[in-house]
């Protein structure tokens, strides 16, 4: 285990590169997820990489085809305080305001909101509280307590603007040590909660791109408390009006080592009109489409009901917000 961190700021992307490129280097955001987990000794890297000096990364900015790009080492708290990001997104905006508290938006990066580490009850503990277990899949071990016959991690994905950007097909530019590439934003995730992200050594995420036309859209979340709790279970909903179909995409959050896409319920709300039973079956179809794991603060069974409920309500407020703009549901 590494004792002491170098912090650095290099001020192009191909040093941020370079620097990645060394063993145990990881990208330093706010620092809000990574801090706590050093102090519990759940991170253990040497080099800590700010993008702070990196321009690409650190600006909002439009291009000549009206799409709108996010640096990943922007604050919540600028995307917030934007003048025009807000109004155009407001399902972007929900979403980031849901994050946490003032305190940690205003420290808290957009890029390490989306490669945030997954969290587990088993393992997000002091390092006196884990000394009583044997290590388990993410700690090196083999064997998951939250679900002894799975072959592999299944700790939550807890960000909160991960869907909201899903939603929104929103893509990211990813810089590795031979080029960069555009994916979309589920794309990032592998779905295993030990190595939940596709970037490969080296790699990070410079820039969140949004579409020029926003979709209309929701976003809800479940917690405990009202404000700073991580989400049991959030949902993001948008819907892209076309000239003879719209596009729907419907995704579910902090149930898995990665956000999932309701096909299922997309394709039963595109089959019909919005009312009230089509809303609740669209819903209903969540509790197949989810099989969550006793590593959260709610039970298994108290997340899958928390699901079936956001999501009728967020379809709710989205037929609302349909009818008030002239779409048809
Ligand atoms: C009390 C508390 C409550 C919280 N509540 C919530 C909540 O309700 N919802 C929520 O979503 N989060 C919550 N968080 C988690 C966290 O604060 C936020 O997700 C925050 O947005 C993380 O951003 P950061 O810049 O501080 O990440 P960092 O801690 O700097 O980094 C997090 C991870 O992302 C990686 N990373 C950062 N930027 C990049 C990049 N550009 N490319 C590749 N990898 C990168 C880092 O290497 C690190 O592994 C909470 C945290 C605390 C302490
Ligand atoms: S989900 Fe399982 S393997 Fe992953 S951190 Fe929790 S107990 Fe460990």
């Amino acid at each position: 285990m590494t004792l002491h961190t170098r912090l650095v700021q290099p001020s192009t992307a191909e040093d941020v590169t370079r620097l990645l490129g060394e063993p145990e280097s990881k990208i330093f955001g706010g620092g809000t997820d990574l801090v706590p987990n050093r102090t519990w000794g759940l991170d253990t890297s040497g080099t800590w990489v700010q993008l702070r000096a990196v321009p690409e990364a650190t600006m909002i900015s439009l291009d000549e085809e009206g799409q709108w790009s996010i640096g990943a080492a922007v604050t919540l708290k600028a995307i917030l305080e934007h003048p025009k990001l807000p109004g155009l997104y407001p399902l972007l905006a929900d979403a980031i305001m849901a994050v946490a508290t003032p305190e940690i938006r205003n420290q808290a990066t957009i890029g390490g909101n989306l490669c945030l580490d997954t969290r587990c009850r088993f393992r997000n503990q002091p390092p006196i509280w884990r000394l009583g277990l044997e290590p388990c899949f993410k700690s090196g071990g083999s064997h998951c307590y939250a679900a002894p016959a799975s072959s592999q991690c299944v700790a939550i994905l807890s960000s909160d603007t991960a869907p909201a950007f899903i939603a929104l097909g929103a893509r990211l530019k990813v810089h590795s040590r031979s080029n960069s590439r555009w994916i979309e934003a589920l794309e990032l995730y592998t779905g295993d909660g030990d190595r939940h992200l596709t970037l490969a050594p080296g790699e990070w995420i410079e820039t969140i791109r949004l579409p020029s036309r926003p979709p209309l859209g929701v976003f809800d979340k479940w917690r405990i408390r009202k404000s700073i709790d991580f989400p049991e279970v959030n949902v993001a909903i948008s819907v892209a009006p076309g000239e003879n179909s719209r596009e729907m995409r419907m995704v579910l959050g902090a149930v898995a080592p990665g956000p999932i896409r309701l096909r299922e319920a997309e394709r039963l709300l595109a089959q019909g009109p919005w009312d009230q039973d089509r809303l609740v079956l669209a819903a209903h179809t969540v509790t197949g489409a989810i099989h969550p794991y006793d590593n959260g603060q709610m039970g298994v069974v108290g997340r899958k009901r928390a699901a079936e409920h956001i999501l009728y309500r967020a379809l709710g407020k989205l037929r609302n917000m349909m009818g008030e703009k002239g779409v048809s549901a």
